[in-house]
């Protein structure tokens, strides 16, 4: 049977793109996000393209442990069984100084990025036990590399998950799973409408003077992450623009 990929925040960006290449290399998909009718548009497309792909969706706003849970607990039988978890879910809220920045946005960027990983993770990887060939990809960035002006919590949160994509694979070498963090410099999606509260003149004045990466470009060197011989766990990469600072 084919690997079945988890994807959290497959309604737009990196998430989506890569369903588009997961399901053109014959995975099957399980997506999930809050925007439920994105997700929807996104299985009919795909199958519009490659109507043998198999693919369940479901609302999921990662935040919430108890959903999580319910939601992995209610999977239908003939997707209890994941290969692959892509813990993409995550966003920038603000970019302002310490002394500035808005408390819920705090409160969303660590709710998101690094508790949403958490709870996902740890209901996911009991789905992974008959799986051969399981890998759990986190998705960091370079804010979990460096720290940018006015980047602080949102920094804070992406490099605490290149310290859990470290500590995941420690804790799960027994079992056999891979552990992989992939880490994006700039790339065009709706990251930084969401970072701007939608602002999009700001948001699109980011993108000018550097050929950002797309979404795709990532999605591809996931699929290569993916597709290496079960003995390697490539664990820690960073993927720049070339024309990025
Ligand atoms: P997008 O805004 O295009 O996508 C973000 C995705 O996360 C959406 O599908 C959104 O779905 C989902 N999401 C957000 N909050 C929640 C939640 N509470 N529960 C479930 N899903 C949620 O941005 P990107 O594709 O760029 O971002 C994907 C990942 O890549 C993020 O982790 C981001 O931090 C990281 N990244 C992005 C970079 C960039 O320059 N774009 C650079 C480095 C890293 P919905 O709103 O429907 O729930």
């Amino acid at each position: 049977m084919n690997r079945t990929v988890l994807i959290t925040g497959a309604s737009s960006g990196i998430g989506q793109a890569c369903a588009w290449v997961l399901a053109k290399e014959g995975y099957r998909l399980a997506l999930c996000a809050r925007r439920t009718e994105r997700l929807e548009a996104l299985k009919q497309a795909i199958l519009t393209d490659l109507p043998e792909t198999e693919i369940l969706t479901f609302t999921l706003d990662v935040r919430d442990a108890n959903a999580v849970q319910q939601a992995t607990d209610t999977l239908p039988a003939d997707w209890q069984n994941i290969d692959v978890l892509i813990n993409n879910a995550g966003l920038s809220q603000g970019l302002d100084p310490i002394q500035q920045g808005k408390l819920s946005d705090w409160d969303t960027m660590i709710d998101t990025n690094i508790k949403g990983l958490l709870y996902v993770s740890r209901a996911v990887i009991p789905l992974m036990k008959n799986s051969t060939n399981a890998h759990i990809i986190n998705i960091g960035s370079i804010a979990g590399k460096e720290v940018y002006p006015n980047g602080n919590v949102y920094c804070a949160t992406k490099h605490a998950v290149d310290a859990l994509n470290k500590a995941m694979r420690i804790d799960l070498l027994e079992k056999g799973i891979r552990v992989s963090a992939i880490h994006p410099g700039m790339v065009e999606t709706e990251f930084s409408e969401v970072r701007f509260h939608g602002d999009t003149d700001r948001a699109k004045a980011v993108y000018q003077g550097v050929e950002a990466l797309s979404g795709q470009d990532i999605a591809e060197v996931i699929a290569f992450v993916l597709s290496r011989r079960a003995h390697i766990n490539i664990n820690d990469l960073l993927i720049m623009p070339t024309a990025q600072a």
